[in-house]
């Protein structure tokens, strides 16, 4: 369970405004939310959504305090992993997308794989 933070509400807020728009369409849509903290929503349009993601699979995302899954039991796999992207969403702020981002296509030019040699993903797997 996160410490609800004031400052680290706001420095993630950017990315929670995106998360809770793609969630309501998610209940506009049959979806589903989890009334906890950080906000969970699954189902209807956030299935929808992550299944277009260009990944193969994706089970669930996280945007700033919300995550998002395809179902409730995709939440359950991946919450403790969506968590330490929480975390890095307090940290970062604004910043962990380009930061993210930047990582990824470092790697790429590199011949790596721009996911899984991700140091935000390989954190987040406790790697
Ligand atoms: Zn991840």
């Amino acid at each position: 369970m996160l410490i609800i933070r004031p400052i680290a509400i706001i420095w993630a807020l950017p990315y929670t405004i995106l998360g809770l728009l793609i969630g309501l369409f998610g209940l506009c849509t049959r979806g589903r939310v989890l009334r906890r903290w950080p906000l969970e929503f699954y189902g209807g349009g956030v299935e929808w959504f992550l299944s277009r993601l260009p990944s193969d699979l994706v089970m669930a995302m996280t945007l700033g305090h919300v995550i998002l899954g395809r179902t409730k039991a995709a939440l359950d796999i991946s919450r403790e992993h969506e968590l330490v992207h929480v975390r890095q969403y307090e940290r970062w702020g604004p910043f962990l997308g380009p930061a993210y981002w930047a990582c990824s296509l470092f790697l790429w030019l590199r011949g790596k794989d721009g996911y899984h040699d991700n140091p935000f993903e390989k954190e987040a797997w406790g790697e």
